[in-house]
């Protein structure tokens, strides 16, 4: 099965804080960008492990040289995510920004956590869900029978959305300790655990969930590889459903409009895939894709970077025509991306062959 598009609308309104603190979140983001600098060099691919150039990078964006691995075709950074780089980063709870997760654990819950729980698990997790179980009713599978685990289950949204559609068991392992918290707090009787970051490939070896689930995680793993590895390798997963970063236009975007805070090409995201390295991981470790979902966020990506940069410039009545002009047709213009396979990113279901 294949699937294209999706309504940025719901997504908008998770997102209003992108526009309002640009610069803010600019600045941080550089400062992460210097950090990720101060690595070692990357000597090899992400994915495939053959040898990559990092003295010759194929561009340069916040500073950061990015090269094309000559193999499987992943878009790697040419610093590595050392231990180091990655307490920073989760320790300053900036990563999970990116992947949309507004929730400030530093501060007391809110008395609006709730109703934002509900609406990021309605318009951003239910829909994951469904695909995921009308993938698997495609594959002759009764989807809420199956067993789940959401590997990187962050606050919990996945597992709520499976076991809203009727799946009954339903795991999920997550490595901090205020998501595990919040989860808790928000889904009494949530079967989510605490782990240490090792502990993934642990899990992934001895888990006897038939699905495992992992949304914009494994592009954050020291060891990607490592985990599909151990995934395939196990006799009991039968399916592994990913969210994954894609290199896509927005990083285009990104390198174009220098004081637009980037969403897609920093922090976490060290490295991007591609359908090439996608097929290299399947083909190597033993992967069918058998559905997927394209839909991405290039277009809103630019409509924020134009809307952000002549802002300075314009008047009310220019914004508006540029709301006419280019934001009402968000959609449309991220469908024909979507359709052509170069969106942001890509949901997809692997069966273990
Ligand atoms: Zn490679």
């Amino acid at each position: 099965m294949e699937k294209f598009g999706k309504s940025i609308g719901p997504l908008l309104e998770h997102k209003c804080h992108f526009w309002e603190n640009n610069d803010s979140l600019l600045s941080k983001r550089k400062q992460i960008a210097d950090f990720y600098a101060s690595q070692p060099k990357r000597e090899s691919c992400k994915i495939c492990d053959s040898d990559i150039d990092s003295s010759n990078p194929s561009f340069t964006k916040m500073d950061v040289g990015y090269v094309l691995c000559g193999q499987c075709g992943q878009l790697n950074g040419v610093y590595k995510d050392t231990d180091e780089f990655v307490t920073y980063l989760y320790t300053d709870s900036e990563g999970d920004e990116q992947d949309d997760d507004e929730i400030d654990y530093g501060e007391e819950y809110r008395e609006d956590d709730r109703e934002r729980y509900d609406s990021r698990l309605e318009n951003i997790y239910i829909p994951k869900a469904e695909f995921v179980f009308e993938a698997l009713q495609e594959e002759g599978e009764t989807p809420a029978e199956l067993q789940y685990a959401d590997l990187g289950a962050g606050s919990g949204y996945m597992i709520a959305a499976l076991e809203e559609l009727g799946a009954d068991t339903v795991s999920g392992f997550e490595v901090s300790a205020n998501q595990v918290e919040f989860a808790q707090q928000m889904n009494e009787g949530m079967d989510i655990n605490l782990i240490e970051s090792p502990e993934i490939y642990e899990i992934a070896a001895t888990t006897d969930a038939e699905v495992v689930t992992m949304i914009g995680v494994l592009e954050h793993l020291q060891q990607p590889t490592k985990v599909m590895e151990t995934l395939s390798q196990n006799p009991d997963v039968e399916y592994v459903f990913l969210l994954v970063p894609m290199f896509s236009p927005s990083v285009l975007f990104e390198m174009s409009f220098p004081s637009v805070m980037p969403r897609h090409l920093v922090a976490g995201h060290t490295h991007l895939f591609r359908e090439s390295s996608i097929d290299w991981l399947c083909e190597e470790l033993g992967f069918e894709r058998r559905s997927e979902w394209w839909f991405g966020e290039d277009m809103i990506d630019l409509v924020r970077a134009v809307e952000v940069t002549i802002q300075e410039t314009a008047d009310d009545e220019i914004m508006d025509l540029c709301n006419e002009m280019i934001r009402d047709a968000v959609d449309e213009l991220q469908l024909v991306l979507d359709e052509k396979k170069l969106s942001s990113s890509i949901h997809v279901l692997l069966e273990s062959t």
